[in-house]
């Protein structure tokens, strides 16, 4: 073959080649799978601020753009324009995760009161739809709300004790998401327990025994749009200091607490004083923490009736005693201990102090065998240090059934009851449950103030 007949075939060759490679660079850029694009809460409303959170992903190309867009009476709103795309077109595997946490507050966009449509639009860098890429959107009508809720305390003077529980009723202006109580930092979540009145909720609130005397107390509210109002709780706290109790720890009461920790405690602390002090500081944080968990589900009913019974039992150590830990003449440890204890005959029955509902029973650390009980409305109450609990989680339980016997597990040494009450996972002072006056000056009159009737489950 010469020379001249064989460059169109070398051309052919070469153009076969070439269109082969390009292919080879070009294919990948066709891919079409669409983005992810993840809504955190689906959005309903728009206040004043909202926050939409987004998690966007392309396992293909990668994501190239994020466009949001709010359309109202014709009129469109770009509330976020946003270009991954970095570098050149060729160049592959753009961003391949992204979250967005954008705020969108409607009034400044320009909104107005009333519906509005919210588009997301993700793209990625896939060469499909003529060069736009690959598209994932999402569209929800929302109510554009801007207006905070009003709220009014129907309740009068709160009577409070240091360490102590209050009640507040309220009424809003409009459906509420989120109601309740904030003391300082902390905050109680509310319930609305009347069909016949939805705008209106209860919040029982603790002013625990660590609380600043100057924190302040409020009712907050949030409307489904996230707007936000509060209104100050007139209170009347009685401060009180609590007692001081030195406990002198011998060698004798650690050699006999320590092995019943030892497994857990780190390797590095196994001598009985260290084995102590863990239990005492950092063991009691954590079943702190755990309790704080446990408490922050609660029935929206009141599960109990009257008033609480007091366990049998003679005081041993009272609610918020300071205790100042001494070994061999040295302050080696504080503590404050939250609840009451009471010492009745060994292996006693334990008897719940309210109706309520199971939702621990186990070893708990410091406190032993355990069982907490859920009373409802933020209420609980914990059983310590009992030598077997009877109980399983979920099991409803009447006043006074048995919820096992008494012990002397957990950082005890002697048979007693360790006796708490808690509202909203914050130790109280369990007296003012077991005192029917109490009762009446703070919950029943609370209801009479607000002319709702108290709302008790059924029988
Ligand atoms: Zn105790």
């Amino acid at each position: 073959m010469s020379l001249a007949r064989k460059i169109p075939l070398i051309l052919l060759l070469v153009l076969v080649v070439a269109a082969g490679l390009g292919l080879v660079v070009v294919w990948p850029h066709l891919e079409g799978q669409d983005p992810q694009l993840i809504i955190k809460s689906e959005p309903t409303h728009l206040g004043r601020l909202s926050i939409l959170e987004l998690s966007l992903g392309d396992e293909g190309t990668g994501l190239a753009s994020l466009r949001v867009t709010a359309i109202q009476n014709g009129k469109e709103y770009k509330l976020l324009e946003k270009n991954y795309a970095t570098g050149s077109t060729w160049e592959r595997h753009g961003l391949g995760q992204a979250s967005e946490k954008l705020e969108i507050k409607a009034l400044e966009q320009g909104m107005v009161q009333g519906p509005a449509t919210l588009i997301i639009k993700v793209r990625d860098r896939s060469l499909r739809n003529w060069f736009h890429g690959n598209l994932a959107e999402r569209q929800f009508q929302v109510l554009v709300d801007t207006i905070p809720p009003k709220v009014t305390v129907l309740s009068r003077t709160i009577h409070l004790n240091r360490g102590g529980v209050g009640l507040a009723v309220y009424k809003a202006n409009k459906p509420l998401a989120v109601h309740g109580v904030q003391v300082g930092k902390r905050f109680f979540p509310g319930v609305s327990p009347w069909p016949q009145d939805p705008l209106a909720g209860m919040a029982y609130f603790a002013y625990g025994d660590d609380e600043d005397k100057n924190a302040s107390l409020k009712v907050m509210v949030q409307d489904q749009a996230g707007n936000q109002a509060g209104s100050g709780l007139t209170v009347r706290l009685k401060w009180k200091e609590f007692k001081s109790d030195t406990l002198n720890i011998s060698d004798n009461f650690l050699d006999a607490l320590a092995p019943r920790f030892m497994a857990e405690a780190p390797p590095a602390k196994q001598q009985p004083l260290e084995v102590f002090l863990w239990v005492n500081e950092e063991l009691r944080r954590q079943n702190h923490q755990q309790i704080l968990q446990v408490c922050s589900t609660t029935s929206p009913q009141q599960l109990w009736r009257g008033t609480f019974i007091r366990p049998l039992g003679k005081p041993m150590a009272g609610f918020a005693d300071r205790r100042s830990y001494v070994y061999k003449g040295r302050e080696v440890s504080q503590s404050t201990h939250l609840g009451v204890d009471l010492a009745d005959l060994a292996m006693s029955p334990i008897k719940s102090t309210a109706a309520g509902k199971v939702v621990f029973a186990g070893p708990l650390g410091i406190y032993g065998n355990c069982v907490i009980l859920d009373h409802g409305q933020g209420i609980f109450s914990l059983y310590g240090h009992m030598s077997e609990a009877s109980v399983r989680p979920g099991e409803m339980v009447p006043l006074e059934g048995v919820l096992g016997r008494s012990g002397a597990t957990g950082l005890a040494l002697g048979d007693h009851l360790h006796f708490s009450i808690l509202v909203g996972g914050v130790f109280v002072t369990p007296t003012e449950w077991w005192d029917p006056h109490w009762i009446k000056d703070n919950v029943e009159l609370r209801f009479q103030e607000a002319s709702l009737p108290w709302p008790l489950a059924a029988r």
